[in-house]
């Protein structure tokens, strides 16, 4: 193979083409090692730094004969005791070159006996050892060589090698910085789900535990002042404790959609009923609110194939928020249908968002009001969304700052 890039602009062009084309890190350290032993190389190793050490990362060779032999490399890690011009060329900062891989110098290589055959067995002998730099720091070693055996790497391959790792390097450390943050939001989705599994048991068992005080106060039937005041007490505790565990639902709830967990577990039932009862269930928190919630359909019943669980959640956040940002002003609850949706909403009249706004109540974490007006965690919204999204629907907003906002569901029949 001739080891000669005849344009070499245009190739460290095409070469950042191709690298920037992906944001995976082993597919980036795929195409950096074909790039290498397609052109400048036949043989390609790239070690990457994890702490300390370097752990190699891909390996690769021009003569596809020689492949399984060129993996067997995988299994010899650098060695920092060895004299490996590996860890010099890290610390070096800058290549250094084998002009030809002599007996002697193969011998001070690996005290391993299979990696020096193996090296010999591949018919390496010119070798070059690159740092791969991103931000000026050495985050791993590119190591090429030639089976050429009149043929010896100078400084000039050198200064073009160096470009190309420059390029590589960066590439590599946005992929793996990309992978870092995958990694860290899967981890902070679990950690989510395990703590609020977690928390759900006491709570639930505080909750039993105050309704036992009331029972038992209540059957005392006491007229002490002192007894009514405990009773005042253990009511504001229960009423905390129930915030409490819708709060620890919801991101429950954000856990299993952004896992990937949220299994919709279909069921006949009629939407007009359950947006009823649902109402229902708000009645204390609307009497006690002076919020006043007006049913209409124009169907007498809405029958569908969905999940009765998910799509009364649904109901609830936005009856919720309709509730929390509606100024108390009257709420419209109405559904209907055609051939196709079966469609319901939820419209208040309250302080509105702004069409800008709109782009983004959807997303995860989201909140377009101050948290010191209205506290809430910014994920109602995303879970409706993923729900109805999961029953093939839409979920749309229409909204005017301080006129008021529609939420509007569509779910397909089939
Ligand atoms: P939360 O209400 O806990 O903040 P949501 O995901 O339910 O979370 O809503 C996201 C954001 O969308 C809210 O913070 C609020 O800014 C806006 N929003 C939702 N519903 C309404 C509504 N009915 N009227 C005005 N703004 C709303």
């Amino acid at each position: 193979m001739p080891y000669i890039v005849k344009d070499k602009i245009l190739f460290l062009a095409e070469a950042s083409k191709i690298l920037s084309s992906t944001i995976d890190y082993n597919v980036t350290l795929a195409i950096i090692s074909k790039l290498i032993v397609t052109s400048i190389a036949d043989f390609c190793i790239i070690d990457i730094f994890e702490g300390h050490k370097l752990k190699r990362l891909a390996v690769n060779v021009s003569d596809p004969k020689k492949q399984q032999l060129a993996h067997k490399v995988f299994r010899f890690m650098p060695d920092p005791r060895n004299k490996e011009a590996i860890y010099d060329a890290a610390k070096l900062g800058a290549p250094i070159i084998i002009p030809k891989a002599t007996k002697q110098w193969l011998s001070s290589v690996s005290k391993i006996k299979e990696e020096r055959e193996t090296i010999e067995k591949l018919g390496l002998n010119s070798h070059m050892f690159v740092p791969l730099k991103s931000g000026g720091e050495v985050i791993g070693v590119l190591t090429i060589a030639s089976m050429d055996k009149n043929f010896s790497y100078t400084q000039d391959d050198a200064v073009f090698i160096e470009e190309l790792a420059l390029r590589a390097g960066a590439a590599v450390d946005k992929a793996r910085l990309y992978k870092e943050a995958q990694e860290a939001l899967y981890t902070r989705d679990e950690f989510l789900s395990i703590a609020s599994h977690e928390l759900k048991t006491p709570l639930t068992s505080i909750l039993l535990n105050l309704q036992g005080m009331l029972n038992k106060i209540h059957k005392s039937n006491s007229k002490n002042p002192e007894i009514k005041e405990t009773v005042r007490l253990i009511e504001i505790s229960k009423r905390q404790t129930h915030r409490m565990a819708r709060l620890i639902n919801d991101l429950l709830n954000v856990s299993v959609v952004s896992t990937g967990k949220l299994k919709i577990e279909k069921e006949k039932f009629d939407l007009v009923t359950l947006i009823n009862d649902v109402v229902m269930s708000f009645r204390t928190r609307l009497t006690n609110e002076k919020i006043d919630v007006k049913i209409q359909s124009s169907e007498k019943e809405i029958i569908g194939n969905w999940d009765y669980v998910r799509i009364e959640q649904v109901i609830s956040n936005l009856l919720s928020n309709a509730i929390k940002y509606g100024k108390k002003k009257t709420i419209t609850i109405s559904s209907g249908k055609n051939n196709s949706y079966a469609i319901f909403k939820v419209k208040d009249q309250g302080i509105g968002i702004s069409e800008k706004d709109q782009e983004y109540i959807f997303e995860r974490f989201k909140r377009v009001v101050s948290d010191n007006e209205y506290s809430g965690l910014g994920v109602g919204l995303y879970i409706a969304n993923q729900i109805i999204k999961a029953h093939k629907g839409r979920l749309t907003v229409k909204s005017q700052v301080g006129k008021g906002s529609t939420f509007i569901v569509e779910l397909p029949f089939k």
